[in-house]
């Protein structure tokens, strides 16, 4: 399955998203970025100590006044660095979740086409992984750049002060590094952004491989599926030991270079002292200050390999924020169902669910009163559950227009339209958490009159009787699991809760025992009385208590009727109603 289209890779540019998601916190990432600059300034200062330390000894000065200004010093530079690596953390920390928040927002609103596209392992190791290493960019990458540029330059001013030939050798050094770093650094990019798409498609693998875990052993497959996964671990790791490399390399080219700028300033500046042009003292001053440098060379090196990684990660994360979502469900002017049951009409739909698939409807036609019950018949594959999809709007029709009351979907706010209906999808989850939980999903509100009366209409009652701790049972992953059947009945329980305007009963009692399914059957048709309900049905015993019937085939409404007109006017309708219908009632006694 196709990842997050890299053609619709970002184009805003790695540090301009990095400066958005920093953005709400730049004044705490400030005052870190002073707290480390201080410090800095405070190991920058301890060289001229030095000296009038050195020059005080030669001309047999005390020496106490340097000795307690480098100890206030050293003191200062270490409060000060754990103060600002602290905050500089705290900032770091306060990305990342605004980040991973901005991000889970954004997935729980996508469009299901888009879901459809996207593989749900890569997008989780988006949030989890990718994210996490907005922590290093932010600190090391941003601030690394900035206090470490800051302190090289500062550094370099002290240098041209003290001795400015020297500083010229310095630099050359520096810069002839810095041309080797130039070319080293794409490929960390590279290889970070192929070790980020491992770690991805480990989860994309992982996430098929333990939620079909009964099917993988069963089809003894658990050696080709582990294949698959540590494949992918070796991907990540592969890249991941590549970037490694290259940043060893970027990071000691810059190392070596100050150990040739030492001793290029030895050699030199010694020849210096020899001509008499600067004294020993200035030399030893500029030495040590060659030896700072190369901290803060070290950090801008690091904060731009690190930035490599960091920008793999930030591409990753605007991608999945790219793929398409709903509109945020803001107040709107746009109207909200009322209450009555709900009038729902087909006119002239064609639809496919992506460019280059097959029309899955072509042109389909039909109206649904307020009220009653139509059920919806023909051979898998129809286009039944498109319908349900559509009226849902999870999917836009491509041509012909859907009407609920007379108005267009789309002048539908699409939170209310939801919330006017129950909808019990083809097998339908019970999410982990307790069974309550799962009941009031679509109404947290509803009252234990309503629960226990769902409860009742569904026959759930006795088996919550038969439950250890009731409805706070743990069901689903982690907890008691539910039966076919059961797990069919929490989720009409949970939809008739919604008190709904329009039911979408999706093959919801397929898996029912034959004594449920006649319960159910009369709860519905109760229900059908103040409500419309749609339901895609095999079984002849509810598609024959229909008001009517809607015959669908390869994306077309063939008939429209009750079962008396529909079994003499349509024969597609009469061989279902003749085989299909009936093998359905035969083996209605699985649960
Ligand atoms: P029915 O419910 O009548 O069995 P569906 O409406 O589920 O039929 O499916 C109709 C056609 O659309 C089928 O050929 C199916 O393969 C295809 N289809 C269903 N869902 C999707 C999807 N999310 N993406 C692509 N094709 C789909
Ligand atoms: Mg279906």
């Amino acid at each position: 399955m196709p990842q997050p289209d890299p053609s619709e890779a970002p184009s805003t540019p790695p540090w301009r998203l990095l400066l958005g998601y920093v953005r709400p916190y730049r004044w705490t990432l400030l005052l870190g970025a002073v707290l480390s600059l201080l410090t800095g300034a405070a190991g920058l200062a301890l060289p001229l100590v030095a000296r009038t330390l050195i020059d005080d000894l030669g001309h047999d000065r005390s020496i106490t006044g340097a000795l307690l200004a480098m100890s206030g010093l050293v003191v200062a530079n270490a409060a000060l660095g754990a103060l600002g690596g602290y905050v500089l953390r705290y900032t770091a920390e306060s990305v990342v979740l605004g980040a991973r928040r901005g991000l889970v927002s954004h997935l729980l609103r996508l469009r299901i086409s888009a879901v459809d596209r996207s593989e749900p392992g890569d997008l989780m190791a988006r949030i989890t992984s990718d994210t996490t290493l907005l922590r290093e960019v932010t600190t090391d990458s941003l601030v690394g750049l900035g206090t470490g540029g800051l302190t090289l330059v500062a550094t370099l001013a002290m240098m041209g002060f003290v001795d400015p030939v020297l500083t010229g050798v310095t630099l050359g050094v520096v810069l002839a590094a810095g041309t080797v770093i130039g070319v080293i650094v794409p490929r960390i990019n590279r290889a970070s952004r192929r070790a980020q798409d491992a770690v991805g498609a480990m989860g994309a693998s992982l996430e098929r491989t333990l939620g079909a875990l009964r099917t993988i052993k069963a089809s003894g497959a658990e050696h080709r599926e582990e294949q698959a996964v540590h494949a992918a671990a070796e991907e990540s790791w592969r890249q991941s030991v590549r970037a490694a490399k290259w940043s060893a390399l970027a990071g000691n080219t810059a190392g070596l270079s100050m150990q040739v700028a030492f001793i290029t300033v030895l050699a030199v500046g010694g020849a210096r002292v020899a001509t008499g042009a600067v004294d020993i003292g200035t030399l030893v001053a500029f030495l040590l200050y060659v030896f700072y440098l190369m901290a803060p060379i070290q950090q801008v090196v690091g904060a731009v390999a690190q930035y490599q990684t960091g920008s793999a990660a930030l591409a990753r994360i605007e991608e999945a924020r790219l793929l398409p979502a709903e509109p945020a469900a803001e107040p709107s002017p746009l109207p909200r169902p009322g209450a009555e049951p709900a009038a729902i009409a087909f006119q002239d739909v064609r639809f496919r669910y992506d460019d280059d698939l097959p029309y899955v409807h072509h042109g389909v036609t039909f109206a649904v009163p307020p009220r009653g019950m139509t059920a919806f018949v023909g051979p898998s594959g129809a286009g039944k559950t498109t319908v349900f999809s559509l009226i849902e709007r999870f999917y836009d029709p491509e041509e012909g227009s859907i009407e609920l009351d007379g108005r267009d979907l789309t002048d539908w706010e699409v939170s209310a339209l939801r919330s006017a209906i129950g909808y019990v999808e083809q097998d339908a989850p019970v999410l982990s958490g307790s069974l309550r939980d799962n009941l009031l999903l679509g109404n947290p509100d509803a009252d234990d009159g309503e629960v226990l009366r769902a409860l009742k209409t569904t026959r759930l009652d006795s088996l919550v009787d038969r439950l250890p701790k009731g409805l706070d049972t743990l069901v689903g992953h982690r907890g008691t699991k539910l039966s076919g059947g059961e797990r069919q009945r929490v989720a009409i329980a949970r939809a008739l809760l919604r008190r709904p305007r329009l039911l979408l009963l999706d093959e919801a009692t397929s898996q029912l025992d034959a004594v449920n399914e006649a319960a159910l059957r009369d709860t519905v048709a109760d229900v059908a009385r103040t409500t419309t309900v749609l339901v895609v049905a095999h079984r002849l015993s509810t598609v024959t208590m229909a008001d009517r019937i809607v015959v669908m085939d390869a994306g077309r409404v063939r008939a429209v009727g009750t079962h008396r007109e529909l079994v003499a006017g349509d024969p597609l309708y009469a061989e279902l109603a003749a085989t299909q219908f009936l093998a359905a009632t035969d083996d209605g006694l699985k649960t």
